[in-house]
């Protein structure tokens, strides 16, 4: 582990995170409807996409995104090091927190965000692969990638599997990257985020907050299983 590129990471992560809560805010709305252009709250019209800290005037300081985008990006600057592959995964980290929220929000994951972390993941991850002379490495991810993304586009297309299009197209995204890492981390990848949603969707089950068929996001479960597969393997 290196504590510098750690604590560096970490810097970066939760500088980048405090940008985050504005776009999350006006992206953060029912499917069809066009961004927000005022505050949910107060109804003050937003000028800009981006601003630092809170979505609003109106709003708290956002802590907790700032924590977490220092936590996750700390966590990939500890155990993957200073390496290329840390500067395709930082910025990528900080647009899944912003996918993660989005979801947890209004259950979707928007196709221009999930096309910018394919962008800015399978491109560069792409490039090395051929640079460094592995082609093999970029054909295990692309394999990765298109594998995950038939099995669950089969899945989405079961009558009530409760699967959407967003959460398809972003497992094959992420798995490209997984798979760039190794075959280990796609298997990790996918099963965490059964680990995690299975048990709380049979808690609010059983405690009588969800019926069978209300929508659970899979979106912080997906990103979440990705950053497991990529720290651990
Ligand atoms: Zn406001």
């Amino acid at each position: 582990m290196s504590l510098p590129v750690a604590v560096l990471s970490a810097l970066f992560g939760g500088a980048a995170a405090a940008f985050l809560p504005r776009v999350t805010h006006r992206l953060s709305v029912p499917r069809g409807s066009p961004p927000r252009a005022v505050c949910a709250t107060c109804q003050t019209s937003f000028s800009t996409w981006v601003s630092v800290g809170a979505p609003c005037r109106c709003a708290p300081p956002p802590v907790w995104t700032i924590a977490t985008g220092a936590l996750v990006t700390g966590l990939l600057g500890a155990t993957v090091g200073p390496t290329p592959l840390l500067a395709v995964l930082l910025p990528a980290a900080v647009l899944g927190i912003l996918l993660a929220a989005v979801d947890l929000r209004c259950l979707r994951l928007p196709n221009p965000l999930v096309a910018v972390l394919a962008a800015v993941t399978v491109v560069p991850l792409g490039l090395s692969a051929l640079l460094i002379g592995e082609p093999d490495r970029l054909a295990r991810a692309g394999l990765a990638a298109l594998l995950t993304g038939l099995v669950y586009l089969l899945v989405a297309l079961l009558p009530g599997a409760g699967l959407g299009l967003g959460d398809v197209k972003l497992a094959a995204v992420l798995c490209f990257t997984l798979g760039f890492a190794g075959w280990p981390a796609v298997a990790i990848g996918l099963l965490t985020p059964h680990l995690i949603n299975g048990p709380i969707a049979l808690t609010l089950l059983l405690t009588r907050r969800a019926k069978r068929r209300t929508a659970l996001p899979l979106g912080p479960a997906l990103l979440i299983g990705a950053l497991v597969a990529l720290v651990t393997t």
